[in-house]
């Protein structure tokens, strides 16, 4: 049973009880005056009523981003002043750093240092992209005769963004940063579940002097505002972070009008620890790697691979640390595991608990909703630890999206490569080992987006984040997210002195 902490004092709020759409750089309700309410899951109260985008909101800020990016300023305007744009950006939300913390918890019931970690994060992606969009370019090549040819990059348009509800601060920011940094015009449809901070990012971006309709925020029911989007032939490219299965509809979609798309989606991230790995490490960067964000995280590490040699000692140590971990009120500091999404999340994960226990799986830690004293209308599930798997199970073989890690045993390398690779998913992966030439060598035929060595995180600013296989493809956070916002142009010249006439007309 996991530790359960009291809840603390309450902190004084911040929040306010209604959010607005902004669509062409106003704050406006929805047409038809609908609302989302958003809930606090580690309660179950109601934190604020949130315009709800229609598809007439959804057309309006299309039109606004339209106009902006043919007719507007922000495109045009010397790469160091968009620049300077994105370090207000940055510095705004350092000011209000203790207000995005606070909705975020709210909105999600993620603890305390995993809002503050993200929210810093996305800070440091707007002054990563201030920097990374001076130096971002095309290129001379070289050729052959009176001939020069350089590229252009240019914005590629008006991109509709789509983003989930685990990361909401964050998401937005991979999200909104290149794009603008680059001269796109926006329109950011956030997770239903969870719109708040990327209200107020889209609030901070007009405060710091983004032009009107450049950054657009719609929050509304993914089946209609984000479908709407993602078909409008106005819209240039889809960005969109999410499950697999919407990712591939989307996709298909988006084909219509040949759109430019790139998909941040699922995963069943493999974790391997070898029997020469530093284990005391190697077991806190494993607890991490599944119960960070409440395991509520594409790339959790959420298949544990473990050599046969030491695989009793580090069982023995991960359970242990997993039954002592603390869930609690998300704002008390010593809380490590928050409250999952929604009622619908917890019966998704308790339905792959208890068909592993189905399938002749034994349940080592956790197995159940946790009851959490003062928090008990929230939804919250106890980390588990689940073993006697084969990869025929649905527990070894789907995304659970929840605070659930499956352990198997594995005798060499070659076969804890080859247990890595069989899934679908090729998002994060992680290898424990003191042996650098061991780890350069499962690195290299890991097939995964990316790889930690020795190491609990994967992503900041700088480093390419993304998938193989049907995790998706595109990256993010790094310099190379700024192509996938830009068309290249190609022009070629002549500057010889016999004008050219090869038809010989
Ligand atoms: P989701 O159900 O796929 O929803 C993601 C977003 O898509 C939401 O804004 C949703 O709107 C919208 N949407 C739903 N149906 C749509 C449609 N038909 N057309 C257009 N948009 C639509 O995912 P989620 O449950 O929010 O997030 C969890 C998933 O995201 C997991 O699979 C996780 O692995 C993945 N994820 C991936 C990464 C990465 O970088 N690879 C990062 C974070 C999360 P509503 O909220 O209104 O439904
Ligand atoms: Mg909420």
């Amino acid at each position: 049973m996991s530790t359960i902490q009291q809840s603390a004092a309450e902190k004084p709020s911040v929040k306010r009880d209604f959010y607005h759409l902004i669509i062409n750089g106003e704050k406006v309700e929805s047409s038809n005056g609908g609302t989302i309410k958003t809930y606090n899951p580690a309660t179950g109260e109601l934190v604020a009523n949130v315009a709800k985008a229609t598809k007439e909101d959804a057309e309006n800020a299309v039109q606004a981003a339209r106009q902006a990016f043919d007719h507007g300023k922000w495109r045009k305007y010397p790469v160091n002043k968009r620049s300077r744009v994105l370090n207000k950006i940055a510095s705004i939300m350092r000011s209000r750093f203790n207000e995005l913390v606070e909705l975020e918890i709210l909105d999600t019931g993620k603890s305390l240092s995993t809002a503050q970690g993200q929210v810093n994060q996305a800070i440091e992606d707007f002054e990563f992209y201030a920097g990374a969009i001076v130096s971002h370019g095309g290129r001379v090549n070289a050729l052959p005769g009176q001939f020069h040819n350089y590229t252009e990059k240019e914005p590629v348009g008006v991109c509709a963004q789509i983003i989930p509800w685990n990361y909401p601060l964050m998401m937005a920011a991979w999200k909104i940063a290149p794009a603008i940094a680059v001269g796109c015009s926006i329109i950011v449809k956030p997770a239903s579940l969870t719109p708040l901070t990327a209200i107020v990012l889209g609030e901070i971006c007009l405060e710091a002097g983004v032009p009107a309709g450049v950054v657009n925020i719609v929050p509304g029911s993914g089946s209609e505002v984000g479908n709407y989007l993602v078909e409008h032939e106005l819209v240039d490219k889809v960005a969109f972070t999410g499950s697999t299965p919407i990712g591939k509809n989307i996709m298909a979609r988006a084909s219509q009008t040949l759109k430019r798309v790139t998909l941040e989606l699922g995963g069943k991230s493999p974790n391997i620890v070898f029997a020469d790995c530093d284990m005391e490490a190697a077991v806190a960067g494993s607890l991490y790697g599944i119960f960070y964000n409440t395991g509520q995280s594409c790339e959790a590490r959420s298949r544990l691979y473990v050599h046969e040699d030491i695989y009793d000692e580090f069982v023995n140590k991960f359970v242990e640390k997993t039954k002592q971990l603390r869930l609690g009120n998300p704002f008390d500091e010593g809380t490590q595991v928050g409250s999952i999404i929604d009622q619908n999340q917890l019966d998704v994960i308790d339905g792959f608990v208890q068909s592993a226990i189905t399938d002749g799986a034994d349940i080592l830690a956790g197995g159940k909703a946790a009851v959490v004293a003062g928090f008990e209308n929230g939804y919250w599930y106890e980390p588990t630890v689940i073993a006697n798997v084969n990869h025929d199970m649905k527990v070894v073989k789907e995304e659970i999206f929840g605070p659930v890690v499956v352990i198997m045993k594995f005798k060499d390398e070659k076969e804890a490569v080859k247990l890595a690779n069989d899934t679908e998913f090729g998002l994060g992966s992680a290898i424990w080992t003191k042996d650098g030439a061991r780890a350069t060598r499962v690195a290299n035929q890991i097939q995964a987006g990316i790889v930690m060595v020795n190491c609990p995180f994967s992503a900041m600013p700088g480093t390419p984040f993304g998938g193989y296989k049907q995790s998706g493809f595109g990256r993010e956070l790094c310099i190379e997210t700024l192509d996938l916002y830009t068309e290249t142009k190609s022009i070629v010249s002549y500057y010889g002195s016999h004008p050219l006439n090869p038809l010989g007309v």
